[in-house]
């Protein structure tokens, strides 16, 4: 069976060979086990065995519960069911996480990192790592000062430290045809090392959940049940696929999670020691518009940022010192009263979704209707805008940096009069790896041969093995690594 499912689909000589001294004249091969051999049958015996035995068995399915509103005064609202959530118990996650076989790597307790210079012998604040930063330093002075022991356990003597929990989620097409979609959710703990997380085969990303998308039949119960459907079809929808999304994270921010954040979980850690573990949630990584779903706001609204509230007509002036301190006065914080008001409106009332009343509590901070999961869940102490942080690539968004590197190539063609020289040049140095000549820092120098440049650590920036300018076959990451290779070259 392992021969017919190695992943060639064509059988080879060399395929061949392999079945012989593999199988056939492997010690523990014997002729009666293939009586009455099925492959068929055997197939779906080794997919049963992986099913019970794999990740899968570990994940639950639900349904997700949102509520509907009818549109109509009198009619209450309707709650309909998406099917498909999996997800992994968070509080297991955690416990296994600090049981992996990377954790005894991970860092208990926070510290600050110096570097002193050898030419000046100032020393200086280093800031890489999760459990050297300030977030860290103040969580676990709370966590030993202000929390809580349970009221079965009072006179634990346990050491207490803090899980930092990194979340991250994107929605990913499987196909380059169809609709086919996964939508996972990732969980990483901050405690390791980011050069051990940044590794893709290290193990240290736990799969957490896959959240569903708004079924087809969605649309069918909604035309029906809300009378306004013809005129508030995109509004409804969108309400709706926010609503998931936080009902989605109320699911897994259940209560044993709470608990947890309040009393600690006991965990006997790698070193057979026993701690009493706080899961803190430190950062959610995403891309734009799952950052705006995530904070409940509204998707290149007049106030697009998550974080703060500068209106859209004043993003120009990015980098100003005047708007960095608007920035950080005008810090945006969930406004919890107003959501509950315009929420009372859509549902009490049957306002329309996008109408004055609702607009009235939301639109002068780009706010949505939908109650935040993580406030409703962590308190109103709980920012969750603040988790939501830079993430190079998704800031530039792959479609917009690809625009942008065309037009370098275009540049490339003007410098050059016409003639494809110069991208000629980039490309064919690429295939070369000569080291960069130091001395000339002309204009070709600059796209100065992506090929040129190596490996960098042990994989972040890959070298570019094909012609970057025609860009083709790249993923996503290829083009970060073009993005930050194009501003260490420049
Ligand atoms: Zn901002």
């Amino acid at each position: 069976m392992q021969w017919l499912n190695n992943g060639n689909t064509s059988k080879s000589e060399a395929q061949m060979n392999e079945f012989v001294h593999k199988v056939m004249l492997s010690p523990d091969f014997k002729q009666e086990h293939l009586t009455g051999f099925d492959a068929h049958r055997e197939n779906l015996r080794l997919d049963n065995a992986l099913d019970e035995s794999s990740l899968r068995a570990q994940f639950t399915e639900n349904a997700i519960d949102i509520l509907v509103p009818s549109g109509a005064i009198g009619v209450p609202s309707k709650i309909f069911s998406v099917p498909g959530l999996l997800h992994r118990k968070l509080t297991t996650v955690i416990s296994d996480a600090f049981n992996s076989p990377l954790s005894h790597l991970y860092h208990f307790s926070p510290f600050k990192l110096y570097h002193c210079s050898p030419v000046t012998k100032k020393e200086e604040r280093i800031f890489g790592e999760i459990y050297t930063s300030d977030a860290f330093l103040n969580e676990h002075e709370e966590v030993q000062r202000h929390s809580p022991l349970p009221p079965d356990d009072p006179e634990c003597k346990r050491e207490k430290i803090v899980a930092a929990l990194m979340f991250s989620s994107d929605a990913t097409h499987l196909t380059n045809f169809g609709n086919t979609k996964a939508w996972p959710i990732y969980l990483m703990l901050g405690n390791l090392t980011k050069y051990i997380r940044a590794q893709p085969n290290s193990g240290a990303m736990h799969h957490l959940a896959y959240i569903p998308s708004l079924p087809d039949s969605f649309q069918d119960f909604a035309s029906k049940f809300n009378c306004k459907w013809r005129t508030q079809k995109q509004h409804i929808l969108c309400h709706c696929r926010r609503e998931l999304m936080q009902e989605v994270w109320k699911t897994i921010l259940d209560d044993d999670f709470i608990y947890a954040c309040t009393y600690g979980i006991v965990i006997q850690c790698i070193d057979g020691i026993e701690r009493r573990v706080y899961p803190r949630i430190f950062t959610y990584s995403a891309d734009y518009p799952e950052k705006a779903l995530l904070a409940c706001i509204r998707e290149n609204g007049l106030f697009p940022c998550h974080r703060c509230l500068i209106p859209k007509t004043a993003i120009s002036r990015l980098g100003f010192a005047d708007d960095i301190a608007f920035r950080i006065e005008h810090a945006r914080t969930f406004l919890a009263d107003r959501v509950a008001r315009a929420r009372n409106f859509i549902y009490k009332s049957a306002k329309p979704i996008n109408g004055t009343d609702v607009e009235s509590e939301l639109r002068q901070t780009s706010s949505v209707a939908t109650m935040n999961a993580f406030v409703a869940r962590l308190g109103k102490k709980f920012d969750p805008s603040k988790m939501l942080v830079v993430d190079l690539l998704h800031e530039f968004e792959l479609g917009v940096w690809k625009q942008l590197f065309t037009h370098l190539i275009r540049l490339l063609y003007a410098a050059g009069k016409g003639s494809d020289e110069l991208v000629t040049e980039l490309n064919a140095r690429s295939a070369h790896m000569q080291p960069a000549p130091h001395s000339h820092c002309s204009y070709s120098s600059y796209l100065c041969r992506y090929r040129q440049i190596s490996t960098f650590g042990s994989g972040t920036i890959r070298k570019f093995s094909q012609n970057s300018s025609e860009m083709k076959k790249l993923a996503a990451r290829d083009f970060e690594d073009l993005l930050q290779a194009s501003i260490q070259i420049h």
